[in-house]
């Protein structure tokens, strides 16, 4: 292949393959070098034609996806990228295992069967606070007729009772335990994405974040199935993680 280049405005050549590397070589060209062979519309700089300089990479320990050396820290024994930073310092802080091991962010399905789990139990409890409206009914005058104001004063406090219940149970388990039964059963466990124990407003908050996802068609818990952090609505509102695992 004959080549042609410039140097110093004046065109020069032509050179075969081997006397265009040498040149390279000795720095009388260089990637600014404007160069044209036949085949080529336009003259242009040696840097343009050769395939651009692959820049070394590392694959993130956290999303696994690539990035250059330099944008990469070191993280339990991995390189982890600047966005997966604060994941992997929560995960050393919780004393999970290494990212790339194990699956860290617990998915819609295994989060569903939890909550089944622990839907099951709340509404256990449910039925009980239910027993003083079931008495009020139960004692009501056949002759006068139902007393609509006791019945709706009880309903709506065996609909309070419970919801406390579920918002206790759900909170008093996340502080304590840092997962629901429904959650320790399958080996879940909730945390703060920026770390730091698991308080009783965070807990409780949680608790009503997560009717919202229920309220929202359910559409708040399917978030959690194309999350790259597996996180349901109430998560994003709560800035927790569910981590499978642990
Ligand atoms: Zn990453």
């Amino acid at each position: 292949m004959s080549w042609y280049y410039a140097v110093n405005g004046q065109q020069a050549g032509p050179v075969e393959d081997a006397e265009m590397q040498q040149m390279a070589a000795a720095g009388a060209i260089n990637a600014s070098t404007l160069v044209w062979r036949a085949g080529m519309d336009v003259w242009a700089t040696l840097g343009s034609l050769v395939a651009p300089v692959s820049v070394p990479t590392e694959q993130c320990q956290q999303c696994r996806k690539p990035y250059p050396v330099e944008q990469t820290i070191t993280l339990a024994g991995g390189p982890v990228c600047g966005a997966c930073k604060p994941i992997v310092l929560q995960r050393i802080r919780e004393g999970l295992a290494p990212l790339s091991t194990g699956k860290p962010f617990a998915g819609f399905w295994i989060r569903l069967v939890a909550r089944m789990i622990d839907n099951t139990i709340t509404s256990i409890a449910g039925y009980i606070f239910q027993i003083p409206m079931l008495i009020v009914v139960a004692r009501m005058d056949k002759q006068t007729g139902p007393d609509l104001s006791l019945l709706a004063g009880t309903g709506a406090l065996a609909v309070l009772l419970s919801v406390g219940a579920a918002a206790y149970y759900e909170a008093w388990f996340l502080v304590k335990k840092g997962a629901t039964p429904g959650k320790m059963i399958l080996g879940l466990k909730v945390v703060r994405a920026r770390g730091g124990p698991m308080t009783w407003g965070l807990g409780l908050g949680r608790y009503f974040a997560h009717m919202l996802s229920a309220f929202t068609l359910y559409i708040g818990y399917m978030m959690a199935g194309w999350d790259e952090e597996k996180r349901a609505l109430h998560d994003r509102i709560c800035d927790t993680r569910v981590m499978s695992g642990g």
